[in-house]
């Protein structure tokens, strides 16, 4: 019955009568495997840069093979390129526990989307130009300052890792009278096939896995902004047209309408 689990429990209630009760777990087996499955990816994640540490230290160690200094710099390149994707991965998974520990609750604090959007395009320096336009001078909303910080940071950092190279990332932001605030960050890159997009949100899912890695990517960007997202009452969403570009868009409740006028 499409993976169904079931407990069966029978109690004795009387002299002719059984109490029988069934239980539907699948639910928590599915969480279980889910839970399995995200540890033994993350596990696999760290082991390969992992592995090419050790294997450039065992190398470089070797008194025949770490004579030529350009060779040592090239090693040590490496090693410091795997320990840094060691140490966004391991940065993004702190990320993810501590949204799931606190998805219960509700943000505290408030954020103002448009200069919070100005100081992270400010960040990037890429080729090409990221901007930022707004059809209102501020757009509260409530919640986490470094959490809505994180989102748009992880959006853009996609729109420049997988946009045109020096290519426009724009940041447009919209207050609107319903007391929504749409932010989307859109980028004329290679865009994602239909067939991925619906999954590009899923914990280490990857459209192009070694674009991803060679980009520094963990896999787990979106999945993060989703998290953020959902814990704010909000909605994500991903549009892309291949060949034309991507635009990925989160809608967040104002905090006060008037703060839109
Ligand atoms: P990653 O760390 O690999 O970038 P994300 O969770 O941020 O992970 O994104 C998941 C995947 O979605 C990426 O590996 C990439 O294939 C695809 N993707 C995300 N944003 C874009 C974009 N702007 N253009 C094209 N592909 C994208």
């Amino acid at each position: 019955t499409g993976g169904s689990v079931w407990e069966v429990d029978c109690q004795v209630v009387g002299p002719h009568e059984r109490l029988v009760s069934l239980y539907d777990l699948s639910e928590r087996v599915s969480v279980a495997k889910s839970h399995a499955d995200f540890v033994a990816n993350a596990s696999h994640e760290l082991r390969t840069p992992l592995a090419n540490v050790l294997g450039y230290v065992e190398t470089l160690m070797n008194p025949k093979a770490g004579g030529d200094e350009g060779v040592r710099m090239r090693f040590l390149g490496t090693i410091r390129h795997e320990a840094q994707r060691m140490q966004a991965l391991i940065s993004d998974l702190m990320s993810l526990s501590r949204i799931e520990a606190l998805k219960h609750e509700a943000p505290a604090g408030q954020v103002d989307m448009v200069p919070l959007a100005q100081e992270i395009a400010g960040e990037f320096r890429t080729g090409g130009e990221v901007t930022v336009k707004a059809n209102c001078a501020s757009a509260e909303i409530a919640g986490d300052r470094g959490q809505i910080g994180q989102v748009l940071r992880n959006l853009v950092d996609n729109a420049v890792k997988y946009g045109k190279p020096g290519g426009p990332v724009r940041v447009s932001i919209e207050a609107a009278e319903t007391g929504w605030v749409l932010t989307e960050v859109s980028d004329e890159g290679e865009g994602i096939p239909p067939e991925h997009l619906p999954r590009v949100t899923e914990r280490f899912y990857r459209a192009d896995t070694s674009r991803s890695r060679a980009a520094g990517g963990t896999g787990l960007g979106l999945s993060i902004v989703k998290h953020i997202v959902e814990r704010h009452r909000g909605r994500f969403d991903i549009d892309s047209r291949p060949g034309e570009g991507t635009t990925a868009s989160i809608m967040l409740p104002l905090r006060e309408r008037a703060a839109a006028e």
